[in-house]
């Protein structure tokens, strides 16, 4: 490693919040006119904001992105032991609320163009679960998944998706939003995406009995009764109008971040061209991703040895070659933030028991995340995709605030990473 290189002063993150100035006028506003619970008219601009943005007929603002898939799984209604097919390579809180009502997610495997579910292994689940009739996508790291393929074979088994866009706000497929190819819809305004309320979520959705039902049930499902009246479950999942009006005030920005997060994007893969390593995917010809998070993939043959047990890696460095625990350990030294790539919900301890299809079929009988992680697919290619890329993959500091000389910076120390 060039020595010469010094820790940044002040951190690189990944994604931070960016503020620009109106949030704080809204908040302001609220605070001046006393409207600090859960009405408001942040709420009302925000949710008239998101539905003009992403071009959907409702919008309901909770406290959550996962509150929002939440509100979705009811309303989907998913029933206790039903089983529920789920994107396997992201964030858990796309799958956690199939659980909180009781479902049994079913993974289904990733695809190398996207980083996200597998058409081809979704096809397959149907056939070992016919009865399947909810399937929950989301958009890994901003880029959208083929939602074609995926809406066509989901019409053909008469399931409903619902579509996780927590990370692909202002992403496009096609030339349409994402966040509108479910029957119900969720985006996060949680601190590291690409616009935020510090916290908040909501839920999208065409149809209006859905958007009233979610404005009942996220408000403890209230009669309409002189006295606390109640005849169904209820939940305290409203956003608040101090956080609406921070998000109200950042969604004229989304497409600026999208630009800064691109031309952070394009200047890692000028930057890094000639190393063993290719930038996370998407289809140029068909979606515009909202470039979230930067991420690399290293080669088969350029990779380290690198062993991760539950809670811990261990790595050998060789010359020439490196692995995500080795690049991301140096870029903590140097006072940047990256991360593995989200780890596989098919290898987290707590779904071991679930189902996992890849796109030759049953996932568990084939492969097993902690005794044959490296079984070949009958086209030469890892079966297990989603362990493949979690293996070689790591995200990269992403910070919209980053400038272009610390990112060539964070490039050099990769650089020497492999060195
Ligand atoms: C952030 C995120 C969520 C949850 O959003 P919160 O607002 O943090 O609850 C759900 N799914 C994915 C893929 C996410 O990245």
């Amino acid at each position: 490693m060039d020595k010469k290189i010094k820790p940044f002063e002040t951190k690189v993150w990944l994604s931070s919040p960016t503020m620009h100035g109106p949030e704080l006028e809204y908040v302001k506003e609220a605070y001046e006119t006393n409207w600090m619970s859960t009405v408001g008219e942040n709420i009302h601009e925000t949710e008239r904001l998101a539905c003009e943005k992403i071009g959907c007929k409702y919008a309901v603002a909770l406290s959550t992105g996962t509150a929002a898939l939440h509100m979705a799984v009811k309303l989907a209604g998913v029933k206790p032991g039903e089983q529920v097919f789920c994107s396997d390579m992201t964030f858990d809180a796309t799958v956690n609320p199939v659980v909180y009502e009781g479902g049994v997610p079913v993974f289904i495997d990733t695809e190398y163009e996207t980083w996200n579910m597998d058409p081809a292994a979704l096809e397959k689940a149907f056939e070992l679960y016919p009865e399947v009739k909810v399937v929950v996508v989301a958009h890994l790291y901003g880029t959208p998944g083929k939602m074609d393929e995926i809406r066509e074979i989901c019409e053909k088994h008469g399931a409903v998706i619902i579509e996780d866009a927590a990370e692909s706000l202002g992403a496009t497929y096609k030339g349409v939003q994402t966040g509108t190819f479910g029957t119900y819809n969720c985006i996060s305004f949680n601190g590291n995406k690409i616009i935020t309320g510090s916290s908040g979520g909501m839920l999208l959705t065409n149809e209006e009995e859905a958007a009233n039902k979610v404005r009942k049930w996220s408000t403890q499902s209230r009669e309409n009764a002189p006295w606390y009246q109640h005849e169904e479950l209820g939940y305290n999942y409203r956003m608040s109008n101090v956080i609406a009006g921070v998000v109200r005030g950042q969604f004229p920005y989304l497409e600026e971040h999208i630009a800064q997060k691109k031309a952070i994007y394009e200047r890692y893969k000028k930057g890094l061209q000639g190393l063993p390593v290719k930038m996370n995917p998407y289809d140029k010809e068909n979606s515009e991703p909202n470039f979230w998070l930067s991420c690399l993939l290293i080669d088969p043959e350029a990779m380290c040895r690198q062993v991760r047990g539950e809670q811990e890696a261990l790595y050998i460095s060789e010359p020439g070659k490196s692995c995500p625990t080795e690049i991301l350990e140096t870029l903590a030294k140097y006072n940047a933030e990256g991360r593995p790539v989200w780890k596989p919900m098919h290898m987290q301890p707590i779904y071991r028991m679930n189902g996992f299809v890849t796109r030759e079929g049953n996932g568990r009988a084939k492969t097993n995340a902690y005794i044959m992680g490296g079984a070949m697919g009958e086209d030469g290619r890892p079966l297990d995709v989603g362990m493949d890329i979690f293996q070689r993959g790591l995200c990269l500091p992403s910070d919209n605030k980053m400038t272009a000389k610390e990112q060539e910076i964070v490039i050099e120390i990769i650089r020497g990473c492999f060195e």
